[in-house]
């Protein structure tokens, strides 16, 4: 599973932060982005969490091809 975040939805509202920060942290500008490459296995459920908190649909799944 590897997600990002999109940078012109997200707001810097903080929840993806502080729901699972071993995979997101704030950037220089304020705003969410993903540490990790790819997200290990027993912090799936979590990031689901985020995705679902993020109220304005900043994190979105990538598709592996
Ligand atoms: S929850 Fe969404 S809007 Fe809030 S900081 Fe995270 S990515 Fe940005």
């Amino acid at each position: 599973m590897k997600v990002k975040v999109l940078e012109d939805k997200c707001v810097g509202c903080g929840n993806c932060v502080s729901i699972v920060p071993d995979v997101f942290d704030f950037n220089d500008d304020g705003k969410a982005y993903c540490k990790k490459e790819t997200i290990d296995e027993n912090l799936k459920s979590d990031v689901m969490d985020a995705i679902e908190g993020c109220y304005y649909g900043a994190i979105v799944e990538e598709k592996s091809k």
